[in-house]
Parts: C-alpha cells; structure tokens; sequence
C-alpha cells in the first residue's frame, strides 16, 4: 500500500491510501476536499472510502463536499461518533478490519482525545494512522478521556511492532521535540531527532511517518517509566503511569517553549 501525505489546513495531514492495481484511493481524516482531490487527480486516483479517526472539524470537515463529487462512498469511524460524523456509513468497533485501497486495517479503539478516536492498523503494510492521538514525539490533548483512558490508549499502540510507520494528523513534531527536551535534557534520540526534524522541516517537508521505534525512543508520553522524565515532573518511581502521563500532559499545556 502506498500512502501519499496531502497537507490540509494549516498543520494538518490527510492520507491517500494508494490500492495501484485498481488505481483507487481511500483516503484518511478529509478535513478539506479541495486539496484532496487535487492530489488524487494529480496520481490519477478515484476516491472510493473515507476514514475517519474521530469527529474533529479538521479531521472530517472535507467529507460532505467530497460526498457531492462522490456520492454513495462508505464513510469509516468509530461506533459511538454516530452522529458526529458528517455521512457516516459504517459504524466500527474495535478489533473489527476492514479492506481499505487493497490492503486489511485493523481498527483499534483509542479514546482519550476523544471518546470515538480509532487508529488504523494495517500489519502487513506496517502502518498506523492514529489522528490526533499519537502525534510525532507527543500526543494529542485530552478533550473527552481521563489519563487512565488516554495513557491506555497510548500503550497499546506502542506495543505495535517498533518498526511501524506511525502517519499522525498534525505536523507538530518540532515543538513537541522542544517539550521532549524540556523534560529529557540528556536524552540523546532527542537532540539527535531535533536535528533530523530540523533539517526536514528547513527543507520544506512532512515530518510523517515516523518509526514507532523512534517514538519509544524520545516521545515522553510513551516514555512513562522514564526516570528523568519523573524527576522533572516531581514524580517518585512509585507514580502510575496515569499519574506520570497526567502530569505530563498538563506541563505540556502549560509549556511555553
Ligand atoms: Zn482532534
């Protein structure tokens, strides 16, 4: 399955899902539709799904107009966003697959930034498209979870095989490496991550994916046993990881940096 990233908004990413036998794409979390169907007219494409990873404006905001240049396509999101949606079709549940552009994704329920959010599992390809709950070296804010809910949500999705490619719905991977340093100063992934994200972003380019072994590695909310990330939040060892992931989600609000 090949991906082409299609920048949206301001820092947004929507995913065309590239099926190259049937020359088709599906393509994930529209928030506009004009520069949707620009990029699949500019790879010869006919859009045939929608996937969504929650409810969020810039996630879905493209669906009702692309509706109108395809009328009839399924619209993919979690059970609960029922209503929530715009032209919702299939209402998933999580461990449900389904076929997206030739290739199995496995849904994978991940609430916390909301309570619908979903990632889209594909093992075979080694992809994951996780919206706005797993960003590069952060996460997404907590709208409608709790850190128990959210810091759930985020082990399970870093128990996928490190080799993943990790395709978030925000380009924020530099200002979240400036909070990973905050917290982690002596943490050399981070320092060298800054310099790759660094020349990346100089050279004009996406971020996405990333490798979920780097995430492991310098992302501080999949790093909740971190010791130095502890200390800087004035946490003992004995801290949960809710309590550690509830802390540093808080000074990552609060982070003027
Ligand atoms: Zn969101």
């Amino acid at each position: 399955m090949r991906v082409e990233i299609v920048p949206c908004l301001k820092d947004n990413y929507a995913y065309l899902l590239v099926d190259e036998t049937r020359r088709t794409a599906a393509i994930v979390d529209p928030s506009e539709e004009a520069p949707v169907t620009a990029a699949a007219a500019a790879h010869g494409l006919e859009i045939t799904a929608i996937a969504c990873t929650h409810h969020h404006w810039d996630h879905v905001g493209g669906i009702e107009d692309l509706l109108k240049r395809h009328p009839g396509i399924p619209v993919y999101g979690f059970v609960s966003d029922r209503g929530r949606i715009p032209g919702q079709t299939h209402f998933l549940e999580d461990g449900a697959t389904l076929e997206l552009a030739g290739a199995t994704a496995a849904i994978l329920h991940i609430p916390g930034h909301t309570l619908g959010a979903i990632a889209y599992h594909f093992a075979q390809d080694a992809a994951v498209f996780t919206g706005d709950t797993l960003f590069l070296s952060g996460c997404g804010r907590m709208f409608e979870g709790d850190p128990e809910m959210m810091s759930g949500s985020l082990a399970r999705l870093a128990r996928l095989p490190p080799d993943t490619r990790v395709y978030c719905g925000h380009e924020y991977t530099a200002s979240n490496l400036r909070f990973a340093r905050h917290l982690e100063p002596d943490e050399p992934a981070i320092a060298a991550r800054i310099v790759e994200v660094e020349a990346t972003r100089s050279a004009g380019g996406p971020t996405v994916p990333g490798r979920l072994s780097d995430e492991l590695a310098t992302n501080p909310f999949l790093r909740p046993q971190s010791k130095a990330i502890r200390r800087a939040l004035g946490l003992s060892d004995a801290a949960s990881v809710a309590e550690v992931f509830g802390a540093a989600r808080k000074a990552k609000d609060d982070f003027k940096g």
